[in-house]
């Protein structure tokens, strides 16, 4: 499709239970060389920051008291209690994004992500990554190290719930190997921007194409 189509931002929503890999897909997609040109959300969350956390960039980092301010004066699109916290997602950076034409990535829980389905509709594609088994949830979430002991137990005894979840998404995958993984969401956001539901630039294209006068 050419650039010039206009077409209106995509909200592409990740959920697994904690430790699947969708920060992992997330931080892939966002950093890709063949340049996807997605933007992350940046949600506000209540939880403390992880030792590899950058305030600001993986989260804004806030108090419960500022998080209650915001989710009253109704400045986040959508919000959530997970593991303990309140996670939200600000809303006035996404919907001028998604009206500018610019796609954007919601590393957000099931909560969340029925949320924005029913508030924005066909706007929203949703994406549930599996683990290939709950003995490797264990190990990633272990393995990746930046959580206590409790807060990992209370993660997998959460991650069953958050299974449960798999059939309000529109795609699943499962996160065997990462590069696969990986590969398998490009194809989805490629095929999803084709949409012709997506693109009212068409209308234009197609006409201009019509009137065209070959010698
Ligand atoms: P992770 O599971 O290791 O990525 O741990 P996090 O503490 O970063 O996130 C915990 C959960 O909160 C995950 O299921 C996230 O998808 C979810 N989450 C993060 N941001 C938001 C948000 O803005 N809104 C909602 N509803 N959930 C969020
Ligand atoms: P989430 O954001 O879903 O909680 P992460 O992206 O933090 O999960 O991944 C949890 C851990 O598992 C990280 O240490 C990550 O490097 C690792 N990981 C992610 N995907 C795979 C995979 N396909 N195979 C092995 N390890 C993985
Ligand atoms: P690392 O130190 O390996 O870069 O990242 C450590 C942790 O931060 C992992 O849990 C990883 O998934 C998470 N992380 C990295 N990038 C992002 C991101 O863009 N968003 C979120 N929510 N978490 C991220």
């Amino acid at each position: 499709m050419p650039n010039s189509i206009k077409r209106r931002g995509l909200m592409l929503v990740l959920s697994s239970p904690s430790g699947a890999g969708k920060s992992t897909i997330a931080r892939l997609l966002l950093n890709d060389k063949e340049k996807l040109e997605l933007a992350l959300s940046i949600s506000v969350t209540t939880r403390p920051r992880r030792p590899s956390e950058i305030d600001g960039v993986h989260y804004h980092f806030i108090s419960t008291r500022e998080f209650e301010r915001l989710r009253d004066s109704d400045e986040l699109i959508e919000w959530a209690e997970v593991h303990g916290n309140f996670y939200g997602t600000p809303r006035e950076a996404a919907e001028n994004a998604l009206a500018d034409g610019q796609d954007m990535l919601f590393d957000i829980d099931w909560q969340g992500a029925l949320q924005l389905q029913d508030k924005m509709k066909g706007d929203v594609v949703s994406i549930f990554i599996l683990p290939p088994s709950m003995a490797d949830l264990k190990l990633r979430l272990h393995r990746r190290a930046e959580d206590t002991e409790e807060v990992i137990d209370m993660r997998l005894r959460n991650a069953r719930n958050e299974i449960e979840r798999w059939r309000s998404y529109d795609y699943v995958i499962v996160n065997e190997d990462l590069n696969r993984a990986y590969h398998q969401v490009q194809s989805i956001v490629t095929a999803e921007r084709l949409r012709r539901d997506r693109c009212p630039g068409l209308f234009d294209f197609v006409s201009n194409l019509l009137d065209e006068k070959l010698d």
